[in-house]
């Protein structure tokens, strides 16, 4: 390490903090590694509810990157920590710089899951790299709200529920494990207002309550695998 490091001069200033940068990064990933664990689970539906309680009881979040990667023998995916990556900040909207700071931490947080799974059998591994690096664990404030929970609220404003008494009920229900969900904001409700596309007249969706159903249940299809709808039958049908 002295050898490497010896030299003076600009470009040597500069090539010594790319090793330092280059040496941080391999000590991290040697962390990453010691942390490292590994799980069998029968399927992704048991590895999606695994994640989501391993999210919930750690503060933290997950964030699946790109599209499942293909092998002879099944297909592998990775789900990043939510931290990692480049705070973009949108300059045209209203949104002001959050109080908190941003979520991310422009540098690649070394914790990260790979979900290996099998073709032939009928179990799915995965390799968990727990250590995180470059934020602080457990800040709820940077994590997203579970999606679940996103639904929850939908169903409550698009019934007509102020935003007012949703933020009462929160607040009234804070138990002694604080959880991401107790810290909703006005501004949470907006966006899940405007993601639902909720417009509300006279305290509905629409005037005749079973469209405003039937808008959600049509909004909810668009969530893909997450719609929380399982069977939907309309009035008359
Ligand atoms: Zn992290």
């Amino acid at each position: 390490m002295q050898t490497i490091l010896k030299g003076t001069g600009f470009s040597n200033r500069i090539g010594r903090a790319q090793l330092i940068l280059r040496l941080q990064q391999q000590v991290n990933e040697l962390r990453a590694k010691t942390n490292e664990s590994t799980k069998e689970l029968h399927n992704s539906t048991e590895f999606n509810s695994w994640l989501k309680e391993y999210e919930s009881n750690n503060k933290c979040e997950y964030v699946l990157q790109t599209g499942k990667k293909k092998s002879k023998d099944g297909h592998r995916s990775y789900y990043e920590c939510g931290r990692t990556g480049v705070h973009k900040e949108i300059v045209s909207s209203k949104r002001s710089i959050k109080s908190q700071g941003s979520k991310k931490i422009n540098i690649n947080c070394t914790s990260h899951l790979i979900l290996f799974e099998h073709l032939n059998k009928s179990s799915c591994h995965v390799i968990f790299y727990k250590y995180h690096y470059g934020h602080q664990e457990s800040e709820l404030q940077h994590i997203s709200l579970p999606i679940i929970k996103k639904h929850e609220i939908a169903v409550k404003l698009s019934q007509g529920v102020t935003m007012e008494r949703i933020l009462d009920n929160v607040r009234g229900n804070i138990g002694s494990n604080l959880k991401r969900e107790d810290l909703i904001t006005r501004a949470d409700l907006h966006n899940i207002k405007q993601k639902y596309n909720i417009t509300m007249q006279d305290g509905q969706l629409h005037k005749n309550d079973a469209t405003s159903v039937d808008i959600w249940v049509e909004q909810m299809k668009q969530e893909g695998e997450n719609n929380p709808v399982i069977y939907y039958k309309k009035q008359g049908e």
